[in-house]
């Protein structure tokens, strides 16, 4: 049987891990970014067991694990006084029961990690793509520097803003949630003196939560702001933030949020933006995958994560499919849409759990957060941490 092959949209953490997944699994692939240079934007990225999972499962456990930190747990505090509300220990727990680890990362750092696992032949850059149109026997795409390619298959992980989702499904904006992030790194010696303990910290206060967490092997800290905001009114998603709004928007935290906030010396402010779930991310010879299809807030930790399932699974269907792939998106379909949905939903219901004002409501969230029984819990986890999306059910 001829090789199939296979054009990725998009080289993002998506595109390129379904692509080496596509790699290793024998089918034919190449890459098409729209970039000049394969960066990535951003700051720190948490990857889960779920995910971890099958980045070893690609051969990349070695270099994950000198550029990654293992949190020693996850602290979620209040936000005037730093109590604890729970604290569950990642580092070692996570790993004796989902058998891969929890790490967290500079996003730039993992992105590196998959360009070079790559092959560079197979990356095509400064190729925005602008059309792609079924052929029945092919697909064929059309980009702004006027080449034109063919495929068996054609992967749409073009990000939040996908013009192959818009092609299949008609153009629309993703929602602003009424949520911005401003993140940011610093170096760690800088907040030395704060005496921060070397978990991933989630300070939750009224309308707004603060995220901090040690990456780059711990040599920076990286920190998010995430607060509510009625409008988003600049022009790109992703623009220089102000300091100063940032310190007066956490001018009442505990002093370690503002000591943080005080030895940064810049931030990016982007919008969180979300979508429905879609009724569909499969037409024919084409599909969906990652933000494409399931942008999310980041309040599950399961965006990039939930992108590097996708392309293990649908590897996996078109290696069951090899000489019927309308069957394997739809297959692939049936099996990811459940599950990202899920995680679309958990993401957006935390955003009032984490923000709610002080009163009744967050009271008793801070009772039953510390009876170890929400679903942070690792009993309540297990079905996202345990699963291994690179296996099928017996079932398919
Ligand atoms: C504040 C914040 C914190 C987050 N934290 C986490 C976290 O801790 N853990 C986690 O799992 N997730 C997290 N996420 C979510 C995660 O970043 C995304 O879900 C993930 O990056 C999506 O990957 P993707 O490859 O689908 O899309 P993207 O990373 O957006 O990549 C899309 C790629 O496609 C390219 N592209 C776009 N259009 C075209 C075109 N027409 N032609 C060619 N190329 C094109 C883009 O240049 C880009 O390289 C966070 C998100 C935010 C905003």
């Amino acid at each position: 049987m001829a090789q199939l092959s296979v054009a990725v949209i998009g080289g993002g953490i998506g595109g390129l891990t379904a692509a080496l997944h596509l790699l290793r699994a024998g089918f034919d692939v190449q890459i098409y970014e729209q970039s000049r240079q394969m960066t990535e934007a951003g700051a720190g990225l948490v990857m889960s067991p779920n995910a971890t999972r099958l980045l070893i499962k690609l051969g990349l456990g070695d270099e994950l694990a000198k550029a990654a930190v293992r949190p020693a747990g996850f602290h979620q505090r209040r936000w005037q006084d730093g109590r604890t509300l729970a604290f569950s220990r990642t580092a070692h727990e996570m790993e004796t029961r989902y058998g891969s680890p929890h790490y967290v990362f500079h996003r730039g750092d993992m992105h590196q990690i998959l360009v070079q696992a790559m092959p560079p032949e197979r990356i095509h850059l400064a190729h925005r793509c602008t059309g792609a149109a079924d052929r029945g026997s092919h697909v064929e795409a059309t980009f702004a520097n006027g080449t034109a390619i063919k495929a068996d298959v054609l992967i749409g992980a073009d990000g939040v803003h996908s013009i192959i989702r818009g092609l299949l499904l008609g153009a629309e904006r993703p929602r602003f949630t009424g949520c911005v992030a401003y993140r940011g790194l610093i170096p760690i010696e800088r907040v030395a003196h704060l005496g921060l303990d070397t978990a991933s910290n989630n300070w939750m206060g009224p309308g707004r939560h603060f995220v901090h967490y040690p990456v780059s092997a711990g040599r920076m800290l990286n920190f998010v702001g995430l607060l509510e905001q009625d409008s988003w009114i600049e022009e790109s998603w992703n623009e220089p933030g102000s300091l100063s709004d940032l310190a007066e928007a956490y001018a009442g935290f505990h002093a370690q949020v503002r000591g943080i906030i005080g030895a940064a010396d810049q931030t990016f402010k982007w919008a969180l933006l979300d979508r429905d779930p879609l009724p569909r991310w499969s037409f024919g010879r084409i599909t969906l995958l990652g933000d494409a299809c399931h942008p999310m807030l980041p309040f599950l930790g399961q965006g990039a994560a939930q992108a590097i399932e996708d392309g293990a699974t649908l590897t996996a269907c078109l290696e069951k499919h090899r000489d019927d792939v309308p069957a394997a998106l739809e297959l692939y379909q049936s099996l990811r849409m459940p599950r990202a949905t899920r995680c679309q939903t958990i993401s957006r219901n935390n955003l009032t759990r984490f923000h709610l004002p002080d009163g009744p409501e967050q009271e008793a969230r801070d009772a039953k957060m510390a009876t170890g029984t929400t679903d942070w819990s690792y009993e309540a986890i297990g079905w996202l941490y345990s699963h291994d999306a690179s296996v099928l059910p017996a079932a398919a």
